[in-house]
């Protein structure tokens, strides 16, 4: 295994490169380890698992001794590969929020939910098909729930807006907090002397900008020294991020407003104006990507942002 598939923090937190979809970068896995018990935050997908496996090999961590396998929301980019790593994993529970639980036991919506919006050829190879987790071994936590690791707490925060299904994590020992995707998504490709670019993933089909602002605020007001994202690794600086979350998701809903009664072509008219802000926020950060570049590293997020703004502006235009 590469050398860069695992990156090892100061505050003791790993990151497992998860190789979703077979590229590095994308997904994360961060492990966690006290006193001989370990907790592996996100997942990736069935092809993942062979990645992370390695990686709990590298770092000296028995298989036996993963005690929690958290999935901080059922996006199958994060969870998808959980029932496949729980076979693998002996002793761990599967740690789900409340909305989550029955979808990880009988893992069929999420498999079907997924296919509609990425077709069959990208779930065959980029997701495989979920494997069902035995009942008796999924743990639901709601808001404010903790579980012991070695000699810490963990702590689990409902924390919606990406999704409806999402908990963040928080280590209140070291006031770290594994956020998924409520704390946006940060490229390391993207990072510079100025430091780390973020920006809002609003993927369908639970985005909501109001629960997805408050849980920023929420995560940012426990003043932890690190969040670790999903899309990828650690951040620092979260006052600066955290400003920079809201202000990009108040541009993302004003993109999608502009275009609330496009009909056809809203998807593809919310894609072009998400792309000029993102090359726009890119080149104040000092970073400048060619046309062919941005495609390659923010091409699917930007796809998946413009959807999931669509069925948002469906949702709510169906609750006035
Ligand atoms: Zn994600």
């Amino acid at each position: 295994m590469a050398i860069q598939d695992i990156t090892d923090y100061p505050s003791g937190v790993t990151a497992i490169d998860a190789h979703f979809a077979g590229r590095p970068g994308q997904v994360a896995s961060h492990l966690l380890v006290d006193s001989g018990e370990a907790a592996l935050v996100d997942v990736g997908s069935n092809f993942s698992v062979p990645h992370l496996l390695q990686g709990l090999e590298a770092k000296g961590v028995m298989r036996e001794a993963v005690r929690y396998l958290c999935v901080t929301h059922v996006h199958l980019d994060h969870a998808g590969g959980a029932g496949e790593l729980m076979r693998h994993l002996p002793s761990a529970n599967l740690v789900v929020h409340p909305r989550s639980a029955r979808h990880m036991i009988d893992p069929t919506a999420l498999f079907e939910g997924a296919r509609s919006v990425f077709g069959d050829e990208v779930m065959a190879t980029h997701y495989g098909e979920p494997v069902p987790v035995p009942e008796e071994r999924v743990h639901i936590v709601n808001d404010g729930d903790r579980l012991p690791l070695g000699r810490r707490s963990l702590r689990f925060l409902d924390t919606p807006g990406h999704a409806n299904h999402h908990y963040s994590m928080v280590d209140e020992t070291n006031a770290l907090v594994f956020a998924g995707d409520t704390f946006g998504v940060a490229y390391r490709s993207l990072i510079n002397a100025r430091g780390a670019f973020v920006f809002p993933s609003t993927a369908p089909v639970h985005f909501d900008p109001e629960e997805a602002h408050r849980s920023v605020d929420r995560l940012r007001h426990l003043k932890p020294e690190a969040i670790y994202v999903a899309h990828y690794g650690e951040v620092t600086e979260i006052d600066r991020l955290a400003d920079d979350l809201h202000r990009g998701l108040d541009a993302h809903v004003a993109i999608a407003e502009r275009h609330a009664d496009a009909g056809d072509g809203q998807v593809r008219a919310i894609a072009a104006d998400l792309q000029e802000w993102l090359q726009e926020a890119l080149r104040a950060h000092g970073v400048e990507l060619s046309d062919a570049q941005f495609r390659e590293t923010l091409g699917l997020d930007l796809e998946l942002n413009a959807q999931g703004l669509a069925v948002w502006l469906m949702r709510r235009g169906a609750g006035r």
